[in-house]
Order: structure tokens, then sequence, then C-alpha cells
């Protein structure tokens, strides 16, 4: 197996993943989006709620609002030693208090007050609720660890997705430059230089195989590598995605081994 990163930022990560068959891709980004945990306000305690919303869509939308996760200092509220009820180890309070005491007021995101400074909103603009003169919202939110295929709340990443690595072979005996695959080409990744097609970013390619179907001399093949993947995820911040993709292997060992002592249990 080999990885070779193609683009890396705090949000973004796409990588070659070679050596491996489609089973293993789809292992590892089905698990990315269901079983990597993430932080997510579960439960909300209104002290008072005078907005126009009830407080179930409130609790929703707080709910939705991706949080900064420290997996190293928080577990799982069922591996907890509280045995889930609630403690320092498995939730996070935050606290929100807005009144609208002249005007129209919006309250965002950045109004949760946390009790850890490392479990905070991803983006402190999101807006949660307007709130019209004289009216509040005060309330207690308490985040807790979780995996994405219990609620999509706590999905780390707003997409993961994977391709075949595309392969295009052009028969140069045949190719009359005519440039149809130049023109047609959705992705512009064919062109003419010095009288000779080339295919300039392979990995753009959408294997649309529209450039096979308007040459006239059948001289482009378009195909792919069964075991070669492009691999794209974007974090929703909770997370940095290298450690999402990293927090998905561990998970995907662990499994196999409890598979394998499974196993060994039947002889
Ligand atoms: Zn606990």
């Amino acid at each position: 197996m080999e990885i070779q990163i193609l683009e890396r930022d705090d949000r973004n990560l796409s990588f070659i993943l070679k050596g491996v068959d489609v089973a293993f891709a789809n292992a590892l980004r089905r698990i990315i989006l269901a079983e990597v945990p993430t932080m997510a306000i579960d439960k909300v305690l209104f002290v008072e709620n005078t907005s126009v919303f009830f407080d179930e869509i409130i609790a929703h939308r707080l709910g939705l609002i991706p949080l900064t996760t420290d997996l190293d200092s928080y577990v799982l509220p069922e591996e907890c030693s509280c045995g889930g009820t609630g403690c320092d180890q498995c939730q996070v309070v935050l606290s929100l208090k807005v009144e609208a005491k002249d005007d129209i007021v919006t309250v965002y995101s950045r109004d949760l007050v946390s009790q850890d400074p490392k479990i905070v909103p991803v983006s402190g603009d999101i807006p949660i609720v307007k709130l019209k003169k004289g009216q509040k919202l005060e309330l207690e939110a308490y985040a807790r660890l979780g995996r994405g295929r219990e609620h999509a709340k706590w999905q780390p990443v707003s997409t993961v997705a994977y391709k075949y690595m595309p392969q295009i072979s052009i028969d140069l005996e045949k190719c009359n430059k005519c440039g149809n695959c130049v023109e047609n080409c959705p992705r512009r990744i064919l062109r003419l230089e010095d009288d000779q097609l080339v295919i300039t970013n392979i990995i753009e390619c959408n294997l649309c195989r529209l450039c096979e179907e308007v040459c006239p001399s059948k001289a482009i093949k378009v195909s792919w590598d069964e075991r070669t993947f492009i691999f794209r995820l974007e974090s929703t911040g909770s997370l940095p995605p290298e450690r999402i993709v990293e927090e998905a292997i561990k998970i995907l060992i662990r499994k196999s081994e409890d598979f394998e002592n499974e196993l060994k249990k039947l002889r």
C-alpha cells in the first residue's frame, strides 16, 4: 500500500491510495463517515426562551453546529467510567445568555460560552435565532462525543469520496490531431502541444469517455486502475483532516482484530 498526498490544508485533504481494492477503499470511506467520533451538542436545558422558535428547533440547530474536538481528553459516554451519566471526561457544558434590550439581536454560535476552551464552535458566525426587542434566550447545552452512524451531526466530514485512478492511452499512429477530443473534454485535460496530443492533469479526468466517443480514428482509450484510488475529504472543522484518516485507520485495525479474535474462539 502506498499513499501520496495531493493537496492538504486545515480543512481539505486529497491523496492517492495505491495497492488496495475497492472493498478496502470503501471500508475506509464508511468508517470516516460513520465511526470517527466528534463532539456535538446532544442535550439542551432551557432556562428561558421567549423567542419565536420552539425549544426543539433551537436545540436541533445547536446540535448541528460543528465543534472543535479533542479526542485525547474526552471519551465516548458509553466507554466512560461514569457509565454515561455525564462527567468531565465525557461531557462539556456550553452556556448561552442573550437578551435583546434595545433592538433586534441575532444570536450567533459565538455567543456560546464553553467550559473548555478546546471545545468551541468551529465558526462563530453561525446564526441560531433572531430576537426582537424584549426577547431573551438563556440555556445550557451539553456536548458529548458521538458517531455519524448515530446522527449526522457527529460526522467529522462534510464530504468524503473516492474515484478510480483514470488511465488514458493515446494511439499516436492512429491520432490525426483533429482536436475533437481537446474541444469536448469537459475537464480540459487534453491539449495539442507541438502537434502532439498530450494529457495535462489525468487526476482531473472524470471518466466521462467523451474523448473516446468523438475521436473519428478511435485513437483514445479511457480506462482506470482498479487498485489505485483518488480520495478527497473535507472536514467540518471539528478535527484536522489527516487526524480523521488516522482515527479511521485505527478503528479499522481494531475491527479486524476483534474479528480475528472471534474467529479464534470458533477453533
Ligand atoms: Zn463520563
